[in-house]
């Protein structure tokens, strides 16, 4: 319980960060897309990301906020949390080759068209040695810029990631590096 309200403050926290003008990303464990109001699964026990989200909601004026997902499962507790709010737009990729994978990112950043804030739920396990089997190392840093990018395009650069899944743990760090290094 401890270590599942370590992970929901350091979310809130990076939230709050980068509505200030401050990048950041969440190294947190447990993980939080697959948990809703009524349950969980996949190892996850409260949604770290729609908690944040919602806490920001009260302390600050927050229209259009865009949440990524970009980990090989799709967010479904993200997406039930969010389905009938308007003011919050959730996108999972969901492709089975890495063409095809990153393809559907860039396409998906380019439409979004309005936003005051970007987060992302960043999952590592799309890499080639985990259970997606798909990305490389230096995806995650192409993947990175291109949020970067996408969040200076639409709301001055308020961006923040955290992470969800990631299995295979001798590359694990490389990866999130790699991101953050896109990410900045
Ligand atoms: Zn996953």
């Amino acid at each position: 319980m401890e270590t599942v309200l370590i992970a929901v403050g350091g979310a809130i926290q990076c939230a709050r960060a980068a509505l200030e003008g401050r990048p950041a990303f969440g190294l947190l464990r447990p993980p939080g897309h697959h948990a809703d109001q009524n349950g969980s699964w996949g190892f996850c026990y409260v949604n770290n990301m729609a908690i944040a989200i919602k806490k920001l909601h009260q302390e600050a004026d927050l229209r259009w906020v865009v949440i990524v997902d970009l980990d090989h499962h799709v967010g479904d507790g993200t997406q039930r949390i969010f389905v009938s709010d308007s003011g919050i737009l959730v996108r999972n990729i969901e492709a089975v080759e890495r063409e095809e994978y990153l393809e559907q990112a860039q396409s998906v950043l380019q439409v979004i068209r309005k936003a005051d804030l970007l987060a992302v739920s960043m999952g590592f396990d799309t890499y080639e040695r985990d259970l997606g089997g798909l990305l490389k190392t230096e995806d995650y840093a192409l993947l990175g810029s291109w949020l970067r990018q996408a969040s200076e395009r639409l709301c001055e650069g308020r961006r923040f990631a955290l992470l969800e899944g990631g299995y295979y743990l001798p590359d694990l760090g490389k990866n999130v590096l790699a991101f953050c290094e896109g990410f900045e």
